[in-house]
């Protein structure tokens, strides 16, 4: 048996994590304790959803709230994400 401990992919730490997958997302990731149990995401991926579905004010509640649990967990204002999301606008793809 192979003792697999990634670190935690939503605050790096190296903490005991576990594989979850991410609500409407085909992809899962490793979270230690305190960040599942703060409903917090990899934050890239948190933004290049909320870009996917056209900006925050356009997801779903459950998405909101998830982003804005993400937020709150890592600590990052939501001027930088709204920013980082807009940042991918201008990635065209390719
Ligand atoms: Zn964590």
């Amino acid at each position: 048996m192979k003792n697999l401990n990634p670190k935690c992919q939503v605050c790096g730490k190296d903490e005991k994590t576990k594989v979850c997958t991410i609500p409407g997302v085909p992809y899962s990731a490793a979270y230690c304790k305190s960040c599942f149990d703060a409903n917090a995401h990899p934050y890239d991926l948190v933004v290049s959803n909320t870009w996917a579905a056209g900006g925050y004010n356009k997801c779903a509640n459950w998405w909101q709230d998830l982003v804005d649990d993400t937020l709150e967990h890592l600590n990052i204002s939501h001027s930088k994400f709204t920013k980082d999301v807009d940042a991918m606008e201008e990635y065209d793809g390719e």
